[in-house]
């Protein structure tokens, strides 16, 4: 099965290339190349495979140029995603190109003088980052000729892999814990597909998803965030792009980043290496700090434990989206906050409350719990002197408050309720 060719056809009007300018799956551990198809796994070492490409190398300018004349989404960086060149055409939800907001008051209230930026992606379609990632996984099942989009979820992803099956017209059947928030529940089940509740937790869940691609049930079936995986995690880079290129085609100093599976990190990195590998960024130090909540930290404890090994934990956290006890890239996540010279902190439920309070408070943003967690880390790192505020910072706000409203009801509400009358307003003490 495995390559060690792989035809160079790319550019070459009379044979279409399905992924553009991807070029083979390779394995992360043993780089032993595979031909692009519906798996995830190494067939000699079982290391995670990820997107090989041959790169547009050598014209920056031009690919610069070709880049801002795009579209308004994602697409813009096609000439470095594996999708084909005719990717509008194509119904899907067109997600990213989200806010970068300069958030100066925030900055001020953390004492950061170096510039804060929030990378603001509860506006994506389905009011979480998880679009990104979908649609490339969706044109993979496209491609690979599968009629089921499916996925294990801690909610935001079933919601994202519901609605782009929705607009694809692809029948979508999608795996959740039964606890989940309501707003995420609704959210992914709003779509029309099939929204089936596991008793257990995402942990489960994802090993029941495993057990179903092995069934014959599971043929014709895209789990976008297992048998997809290496197409899938290509979204995020996408993130690394639109920062880099919303700050002006260069590189901050700091980004801080959440971890569930540790994917988002991980292709985060991989996507500012290529800017730099491609020239559209200059080659500057950057430093990735990663982001988890205290009831579910394994990636955080085995960072400052100094140790290469996650231990998986059993998530207890009000932050769900980032409630994965096993995280499928956590050592990959320990590599690379520890080669560019980041950290990894975590916050627990109260101080995830009182973040997504301030950043509502100082810059007008919602966020969900995962928000509360970045915005919490970035505080708790300065506060601890691991991140220099006189450095550039980027946060990453990638999901929506009213998904997770759970979280600061019981703490948020009226000022006062009164009868509708000046008198009234003014007893109240409010004038
Ligand atoms: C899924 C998700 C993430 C990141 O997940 P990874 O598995 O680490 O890629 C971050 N924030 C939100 C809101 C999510 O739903
Ligand atoms: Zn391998």
């Amino acid at each position: 099965m495995a390559v060690q060719t792989v035809a160079s056809t790319y550019d070459t009007p009379s044979t279409p290339r399905p992924f553009g300018p991807a070029a083979a799956l390779s394995c992360r551990e043993c780089g032993t190349r595979f031909p692009l198809s519906p798996i995830f796994a190494c067939q000699e070492c079982f290391g995670p495979l990820e997107v090989a490409y041959d790169l547009p190398l050598g014209d920056p300018e031009g690919l610069r140029r070709r880049i801002e004349a795009g579209p308004t989404s994602i697409w813009r960086y096609a000439p470095l995603l594996p999708v084909p060149a005719d990717l509008a055409d194509r119904p899907n939800l067109n997600p990213g190109w989200t806010k970068l907001v300069k958030a100066d008051n925030l900055a001020r209230e953390l004492g950061i003088t170096g510039g804060l930026y929030v990378k603001d992606d509860s506006g994506n379609p389905t009011h979480s980052f998880k679009d990104r990632v979908v649609a490339i996984a969706l044109e993979a099942a496209r491609t690979f000729g599968l009629t089921t989009l499916s996925c294990s979820s801690t909610g935001n992803l079933a919601g994202a892999v519901g609605a782009a099956a929705a607009r694809a017209g692809l029948r979508s059947c999608v795996f959740i814990p039964h606890d989940l928030e309501a707003g995420k529940v609704v959210m992914a089940a709003v779509y029309g597909g099939q929204l089936v509740g596991i008793e257990g937790s995402y942990d489960d869940v994802n090993r029941f998803c495993s057990e179903l691609i092995g069934d014959p049930i599971g043929e014709g079936w895209g789990f976008v965030n297992v048998n997809l995986r290496p197409y899938y995690g290509e979204g995020s880079k996408t993130l690394a792009y639109e920062i880099a290129e919303q700050l002006g085609w260069r590189l901050p100093d700091n980004l801080v980043i959440p971890i569930a599976s540790g994917s988002q990190l991980t292709k985060i990195d991989k996507g500012l290496q290529e800017l730099i590998k491609l020239g559209l960024v200059e080659d500057k130090p950057y430093k990735i700090y990663g982001a988890q909540a205290e009831g579910c930290s394994p990636v955080s404890a085995a960072f400052k434990a100094g140790r290469d090994v996650v231990r998986p934990v059993k998530p207890d956290t009000i932050a769900k989206s980032l409630a994965i006890g096993n995280p499928a890239d956590g050592p990959y996540v320990l590599d690379i906050t520890r080669r560019t010279g980041g950290a990894i902190e975590d916050v627990d439920d109260a101080q995830i409350v009182d973040a997504i309070k301030l950043l509502a408070r100082t810059e007008g943003i919602f966020g969900e719990t995962a928000g509360g967690v970045t915005v919490g880390v970035l505080r708790k790192l300065i506060e601890t002197g691991q991140l220099d505020p006189a450095a550039e910072t980027v946060v990453l706000n990638t999901g929506d408050g009213l998904k997770t409203l759970d979280a600061v009801a019981p703490t948020t509400g009226p000022t006062a309720v009164i009868r509708p009358t000046v008198a009234a307003f003014r007893e109240a003490g409010l004038a």
